[in-house]
């Protein structure tokens, strides 16, 4: 199993990308650094696979495998993929963007040569979550990398990034795969039955981690159809107010349990690493550094739920497509091909204008959560807009 494997569905970016660190190593010192483009912008829509793509591009590069760059198996690849690797910096952030004080030490970073791999790595995931003055201070740093050093940008969309950014940097653009190909690759790798696989696929719409969340866990596939079971119980502005609430709740419970177990072994870590037991009263100095983290760790939560709701959204979107496919009368395959009869009712209640001006309003709701607009608000008045119209 090759590093490359888990890229799905992306034949011509993997080719790009395998290509790249073959010409890199059929060269030495430094017409090996020359041979290598030196920033890279990795883009494609949510779910395309962005990150793995770009670990996989860190784990090729740092194999030490001869014959096989990605190999999968050597300490290179195994490390670069599971972000342990030491000269692979895997740069996130849980913040809505990039505070200029996380990207400055990055900068010194970068200039270092590499501890023991083949290049230093720097792999920037939500390189769209930058305003000007920080993107500018991350441009010092693409425009003059020394020989040794590899950046990975990821962003939705080339546009997402300065213009001076992106000029810089050599472009691959992954496409959403075909949910077959991501059926296959659960099959495969994860064990999973086919047809949960390919239905799962075609409900996460080719999202990978999403599919296979739905395809192994009954409760996230319970979760969804609950969700996506919601507009037809609206009758009125009573009934929406009541569904948004309960949205928002169900969100904010999702995003608890996904970051508790973290946050939880975080804390436990830090204060290790601070010399304290657990439970006892900290010295003040220390207690900046256990505030701090807290802080971090509201963000990430903040972030989590607000990312929840966007799936719900995406969901939503997903069944009203199916709605007007069958008003349309389009010989197209449903995305939900398990909630037949949910969208036939939805359909035979209303028209396919109704349906394109529900869409819009989720699309809106979309919108103004990702403008930071409080999230009650925003889904509430979606969910008045699903309300039957006469
Ligand atoms: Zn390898």
């Amino acid at each position: 199993m090759s590093v490359w494997d888990e890229v799905v569905g992306q034949d011509e970016v993997v080719a790009t990308l395998r290509g790249a660190v073959l010409a890199s190593r059929q060269a030495d010192g430094d017409a090996a650094a020359r041979a290598m483009t030196h920033a890279w912008l990795i883009t494609g829509p949510p779910g395309s696979g962005r990150s793995v793509a770009a670990r996989a591009f860190a784990a090729a590069l740092q194999c030490t495998d001869p014959a096989e760059p990605g190999c999968g198996h050597c300490h290179g690849c195994t490390t670069a993929l599971a972000g342990t690797h030491a000269d692979v910096t895997l740069i996130g952030t849980e913040k809505v963007i990039f505070a200029i004080e996380e990207i400055r030490p990055l900068i010194s970073q970068a200039q270092r040569a590499p501890s023991q791999g083949r290049w230093r790595v720097m792999l920037m995931e939500d390189a769209d979550r930058m305003v000007e003055r920080t993107s500018n201070v991350l441009l010092k740093a693409v425009e003059e990398p020394p020989p040794r050093t590899v950046w990975l940008l990821c962003a939705p969309s080339p546009e997402d990034v300065l213009t001076t950014i992106r000029s810089r940097c050599r472009a691959v653009h992954l496409r959403v795969p075909d949910p077959r190909a991501v059926a296959d690759l659960l099959v495969r790798r994860d064990g999973l039955d086919p047809d949960v696989a390919l239905a799962a696929a075609r409900a996460a719409q080719s999202h990978v981690g999403l599919a296979r969340r739905l395809a192994r866990d009954p409760e996230a596939r319970a979760r969804r159809r609950r969700l996506l079971a919601v507009p037809a119980g609206i009758r009125g502005v009573g009934d929406a107010v009541l569904a948004a609430a309960d949205l928002i709740d169900t969100a904010a419970a999702d995003a608890k349990a996904a970051t508790e177990e973290r946050d939880a072994a975080e804390k436990a870590e830090l204060l290790r690493n601070l010399g304290a037991e657990a439970g006892t009263r900290l010295p003040p100095a220390l207690r900046g550094q256990v505030k701090q983290l807290e802080e971090d760790q509201k963000r990430r939560a903040t972030r989590a739920q607000r990312d929840v709701l966007d799936r719900a959204m995406v969901d939503l979107l997903s069944l009203y497509r199916d709605v007007l496919v069958v008003q349309l009368g389009a010989d197209v395959e449903l995305i939900n091909t398990d909630l037949g009869a949910e969208v036939r009712a939805l359909a035979g209640g209303s028209t396919p204008e109704q349906t394109v001006r529900r869409m819009d309003a989720v699309g809106v709701a979309r919108e103004r959560l990702a403008a930071n607009v409080a999230p009650l608000l925003a889904v509430e008045a979606m969910m008045v807009a699903l309300r039957p119209q006469g």
